[in-house]
This record gives structure tokens, C-alpha cells and sequence, in this order.
């Protein structure tokens, strides 16, 4: 039932009266109401180490006049041609049987979404998610059939496996053992939510996936609502980590429901990581970072294990930011 305080939180959120100066994070199960002059944009925030540079690239485009879809675009193919980085694209760590496979999704402010998952030797997985969003009636491609409609629409085929990813799949083949590990580059995904000078939001999310994964095993970060989730009235949200618990709690469109009812990004991301430990009896291992971005530029982030960080550019300064966690 909608009840009279709750009502007030949501037209609130919606409202243009509603303001606030500060994009930083705030624990608040509320949003402020404190009012002042300016809604923060834009705003970029992504994952890990590597959104810093990330950032970089998306702020330019935020700066000079571009949306914030081909903000989060340009920034994430700065992390997916990268060949030092082993989490995602090019240099990713491949699959148990030595394949590296991509998965990758876009969300737009007009609930325009799309993307692909099992991908192979395509550099870029983030601008075929959106060919497929623009040019097809489809959300999502998968395995071959994304590869060939990566090739008609011009996109290259690129050997991914560089020699040093491949170096450590030989390392690994000698004892095979699959073990997800706490904040290292057997996995981590790049996560980007921007915020435009319009006050449009958009998200990015692109993988390798799970280092020495099974061939054929997909995660969140290609999974519209686990991976990555906007809502252009609401705010944003994405996801890294163990994608399987991720997609048993609906993470990232879980989050902006909670935004929606009144949360700030920071307590909606902590929520969403409570329920994942909730769920599952054993989370050794199981590291989940969120992070989250609403209408006004506030942002959040919250992980299961300590060591989550996330990159944040807002008032013309972009700066890591240790996320707060579960446990230590
Ligand atoms: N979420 C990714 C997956 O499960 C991996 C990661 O972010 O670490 O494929």
C-alpha cells in the first residue's frame, strides 16, 4: 500500500524541487531533503581500479556536449582494449578450455537496452551490445549468432587470448581448479553509470567473465536487472563480482526499486548486498561489489568483502573511493 509518507518520498524523487548539492556518498535510508541550488552533473562513476581511466574518457565526452550513452560507450572500450587488463576484454582470462568469451550490455534513459553474452574474438563487446540495441528488435545476442552479426556490422575478428592471459590459463590447467577469489583479476567487471548535462542517465557493463569458467557459462553482467540496471526517472545501478549471486537477487534493478522508494544509492547498494549474504549459506569466496547513481547525481557504492573501490568523477575531479562492506 502506498502509504502517505512513502508518497512523499516518491514524488519527491521525481521532482525537480528536490535538489541537492553533494554527489558523495550518503548512508541515508532517505534521500535529503535539504534543498540548494544545483543537482551534481554530470556525474561518471564506474568499478574497480580501472574505471580511473575509464572516467576519463567518458568525462570528455559528458564535457563537450556528448549524452551520456556514448559517454558510458567510449569509456568502458578504454578497459575492453586494454591487453594488461585480465578481467575484460582483450587480455581477459579465458574459460576453462583456454576460450576467452565476452559479455557486455548498455542501458539507455528510454529504457533501451541491449546486449551480448559468450562472445568471442571481438575486442569490443560493449559497441556490438549496442548495434544490437539500435539496429535489431532484440535485447540480447548470444554465442555464434552475436559473432556473426558483430562481423556484418563491420566489427573485426581479434585474437583476444594475449600471451600472458594465456600463460596463466596454463599455470592454472595443472591442479583445474575453479575458485572465484576475493578482488583479484579472475574476475572484474567494469561497471560505468553516467549522468549527462541533460540529466539523462545511461550504464555500461562489459566482462570476460569469471576466469576458467565452463564453457558456455554466462554471468550478470550481460543480464538486463542483474548486471546493470537504469531507470531514467529513478537513477542507475550495476554490479561486479560473483555474477550467479548477482542474478539469484535481481541486483541491479533491485537497487533502483529501493532508490525509487526512497533510498539513497549507498543504503540501496548496502541492502542489496545484505540480501545476498542473506541468501546464501556459505559466502566464502563470494565477493559482490554495487555501485549506484540517481537523478541527482548522488552516488553509493557497497560490497560484501572489504577491498571494493570504485572511481567517481563529479565537480570536475575523478578520485577512487574506497566502497564500504560487509565484512572485513
Ligand atoms: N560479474 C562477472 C561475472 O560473474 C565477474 C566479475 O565482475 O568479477 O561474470
Amino acid at each position: 500500500m502506498k502509504t502517505r509518507r512513502n508518497f512523499i518520498k516518491l514524488s519527491a524523487l521525481g521532482s525537480a524541487a528536490f535538489l541537492t548539492k553533494s554527489c558523495f556518498p550518503s548512508e541515508k535510508n532517505t534521500p535529503s531533503t535539504t534543498t540548494s541550488s544545483k543537482i551534481v552533473k554530470p556525474v561518471v562513476i564506474s568499478t574497480w581500479n580501472h574505471g580511473f581511466q575509464a572516467n576519463e574518457a567518458a568525462w570528455k565526452v559528458l564535457t563537450t556536449g556528448g549524452v551520456s550513452l556514448d559517454a558510458v560507450e567510449s569509456g568502458v572500450r578504454v578497459t575492453e582494449s586494454d591487453p594488461n587488463n585480465m578481467s575484460v576484454g582483450l587480455g581477459g582470462l579465458p574459460d576453462r578450455d583456454g576460450k576467452v568469451t565476452l559479455d557486455a550490455c548498455i542501458m539507455g534513459s528510454e529504457n533501451n537496452c541491449g546486449a551480448v553474452a559468450f562472445l568471442q574474438d571481438i575486442e569490443n563487446p560493449i559497441s556490438v551490445a549496442r548495434k544490437v540495441m539500435e539496429k535489431t528488435k532484440h535485447v540480447m545476442l548470444v554465442g555464434d549468432g552475436a559473432k556473426k552479426f558483430a562481423l556484418d556490422n563491420g566489427f573485426k575478428s581479434t585474437n583476444l587470448l594475449t600471451e600472458k592471459a594465456k600463460k596463466a590459463w596454463e599455470a592454472w590447467r595443472i591442479k583445474s581448479h575453479y575458485q572465484p577469489i576475493i578482488n583479484s583479476e579472475n574476475h572484474d567487471t567494469i561497471g560505468m553509470l553516467a549522468l549527462d548535462n541533460e540529466g539523462n542517465l545511461s550504464g555500461a557493463c562489459t566482462t570476460s567473465g569469471m576466469a576458467y569458467k565452463l564453457h558456455g557459462r554466462v554471468g550478470d553482467s550481460p543480464i538486463i536487472g542483474a548486471g546493470l540496471f537504469v531507470d531514467n526517472e529513478v537513477g542507475a545501478a550495476c554490479a561486479t563480482g560473483v555474477g550467479e549471486a548477482v542474478i539469484r537477487i535481481a541486483g541491479s534493478a533491485i537497487i533502483v526499486e529501493l532508490m525509487r522508494n526512497g533510498m539513497s544509492p549507498e543504503a540501496a547498494c548496502k541492502e542489496a548486498i545484505h540480501r545476498i549474504v542473506k541468501k546464501h549459506k556459505d559466502i566464502s569466496g563470494l565477493q559482490v561489489g554495487f555501485i549506484a547513481l540517481n537523478k541527482n547525481g548522488e552516488v553509493g557504492g557497497y560490497s560484501v568483502y572489504k577491498g571494493f573501490n570504485y572511481a567517481l568523477y563529479a565537480h570536475n575531479k575523478n578520485k577512487m573511493v574506497d566502497a564500504k562492506h560487509y565484512k572485513k
